[in-house]
């Protein structure tokens, strides 16, 4: 499985009109304002890098940037920590389920070749949390059932939202071990067909 391609994000961020923003926007923009990577705040900034703010970690243009729900942080194009989560993990082929990250913020979810990743990097010991995700088709979807490979990751019964919707949701639980490294597998028929989705979750736990 791959993502959307970039160029087409890009496009899709300019033609967007960004006057009326919703919320989880106007909060990307408000952690972007004080960022050290903002081009704005770089000791060198030129005029153009204050008229025109890019993310100085991935090159975007921190408005456009911002406004798609399939971009994270340009932070994890450099191998840090991300400071906001993409919202939704688009594919690039209709066939593939997208995915929509319902999870509290900073909990990052991408694709990895042919699973998902739900990426918490260091983690404190005993901050345990819910992760729900929503996975979307153009064909009608089944849910059947989600296994675990670990007793840290309990997923529940997977949920119908409507045909081409469905959600799961699993407990990460955060005292049982210095390192996570779980799957989590979903099991569903579309248009009749049995198939499943792999979602990898990594942690470490600190003290
Ligand atoms: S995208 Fe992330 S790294 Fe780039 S300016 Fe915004 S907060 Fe900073």
């Amino acid at each position: 499985m791959r993502k959307v391609n970039k160029a087409k994000v890009i496009a899709r961020a300019f033609l967007k009109d960004k006057s009326n923003k919703p919320n989880w926007h106007k909060e990307r923009l408000e952690i972007c304002e004080t960022c050290p990577l903002n081009s704005k705040n770089l000791p060198d900034a030129t005029v153009i890098d204050k008229m025109k703010p890019r993310c100085s970690a991935c090159g975007c243009f921190i408005l456009e940037k911002t406004s798609q729900e399939t971009e994270m942080c340009g932070k994890a194009d450099i191998g840090e920590e991300p400071l906001w989560p993409a919202l939704k993990v688009e594919t690039s082929s209709s066939s593939n389920l997208d995915l929509i990250n319902l999870s509290p913020d900073k909990i990052n979810v991408d694709l990895n070749k042919d699973y998902y990743l739900v990426n918490y990097g260091d983690t404190k010991k005993g901050s345990d949390s819910l992760i729900t995700l929503q996975f979307t088709s153009k064909d009608s979807l089944e849910p059947i059932e989600c296994k675990s490979t670990c007793g840290c990751t309990t997923p529940a019964k997977p949920k119908l939202i409507d045909k081409n919707t469905m959600e799961i949701s699993f407990s990460v639980r955060t005292t049982r071990a210095s390192r996570i490294v779980s799957t989590v597998t979903v099991y569903y028929n579309v248009n009749g067909q049995r198939r499943n989705v792999k979602i990898k979750v990594n942690a470490k736990i600190v003290d």
